[in-house]
């Protein structure tokens, strides 16, 4: 038989929803597209975003402080703690039940709460590019920026977000575990939200204000688990050139070096489509037969059948 192929999967945002009853029933259609790709043969390890739900923590963190002068403010990274252990949740239980489902009895599903170190002196802590949160017309976000210092920006058209540094990944300080249990034949949540973005001070991590993005957080990942394939599954079933504009062409199977003059050529947006792209390039290059694929949730068993979404290797 055939070594099974090891996938590591980021979802985006769309596979988690808004709001906590969102949630819920989101994660029910996200499993039902993970366990698939199971019943295909492949070890699966998941990767998920974060920003609306750190977005929501902070909010309702820093509602705390009103309520309660005695509350400090709480750290960016603690709110992605929270959001990590709050989707984790959700997402091994939809997980584990659809397995039960399906008449799968030998797949324990866990979440790791995963610390990722970056580089204090990356640039991106001078300017600040993640939209976290929900989106806002411009009124509201100029009262957020008035109000909390926020710095607000627009996404991809779809209005304003509040951003925030995101550093690179540096090191997934628990691999160690997670490859461990992956090894063992777990099925794993890691790296939710990017990870918790920390830095070394001596033996000391010490969590820094900042969302790291899960497309980079996956694809180091995938590449420190020796994954086959790295699958980012999002809101469209293809990225494109000239996005939105009246020549726009979906890409399917593109190389590297394709995939990098369209970056260097703009088409795809920063915060959003940029950093997909970057990951996929990254994870493609780092090894002869590594593949990277760009797709819809509800596509991945189509994707890794080769029958849909931007597929990048070498
Ligand atoms: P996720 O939560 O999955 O990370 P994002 O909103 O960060 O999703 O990124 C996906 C979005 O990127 C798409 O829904 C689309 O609106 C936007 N986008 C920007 N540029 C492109 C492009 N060139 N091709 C396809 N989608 C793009
Ligand atoms: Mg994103």
């Amino acid at each position: 038989m055939d070594k099974k192929k090891r996938i590591v999967i980021a979802l985006g945002g769309n596979a988690l929803g808004n709001t906590l009853p969102e949630q819920m029933k989101a994660v029910k259609i996200t499993s039902k597209a993970i366990v698939d790709l199971i019943e295909e043969g492949c070890e699966v390890v998941v990767a998920h975003g974060n920003g609306p739900q750190v977005g929501m923590v902070n909010n309702a963190m820093i509602a705390l402080t009103h309520e309660d002068p005695q509350q400090p403010n709480t750290p960016l990274s603690v709110c992605v703690a929270m959001s990590q252990a709050y989707i984790g949740y959700d997402l091994q239980n939809a997980l584990r039940e659809e397995l039960l489902n399906r008449g799968i009895t030998d797949i324990p599903v866990a979440t790791m709460i995963t610390q990722v170190r970056v580089d204090p002196d990356d640039p991106a802590f001078e300017n600040p590019s993640k939209p976290i949160g929900r989106f806002m017309t411009k009124e509201q976000a100029d009262m957020m920026a008035e109000k909390y210092d926020y710095i607000m920006k627009e996404d991809a058209g779809r209005g304003y977000r509040r951003v925030v540094a995101s550093p690179k990944p540096q090191e997934i300080v628990e691999i160690g575990t997670i490859r461990t249990m992956v090894n063992s034949g777990d099925l794993v949540i890691a790296c939710g939200g990017g990870g918790i973005p920390v830095t070394r001070q001596g033996n000391h991590l010490k969590g820094a204000s900042a969302v790291i993005d899960k497309d980079f957080a996956s694809c180091l990942m995938a590449k420190e688990l020796d994954a086959d394939i790295l699958i980012i599954l999002t809101a469209v079933e293809k990225a494109a050139i000239n996005y939105g504009k009246p020549n726009e062409k979906w890409l399917g199977d593109i190389t590297v070096d394709e995939a990098k003059q369209y970056i260097d050529e703009g088409h795809f947006a920063p915060g959003s489509m940029l950093p997909k792209v970057q990951a996929a390039v990254d994870f493609a290059e780092s090894k002869p037969g590594r593949q990277a694929l760009i797709t819809l949730l509800e596509k991945a068993k189509d994707g890794i059948l080769g029958k849909t979404g931007t597929k990048i290797q070498l």
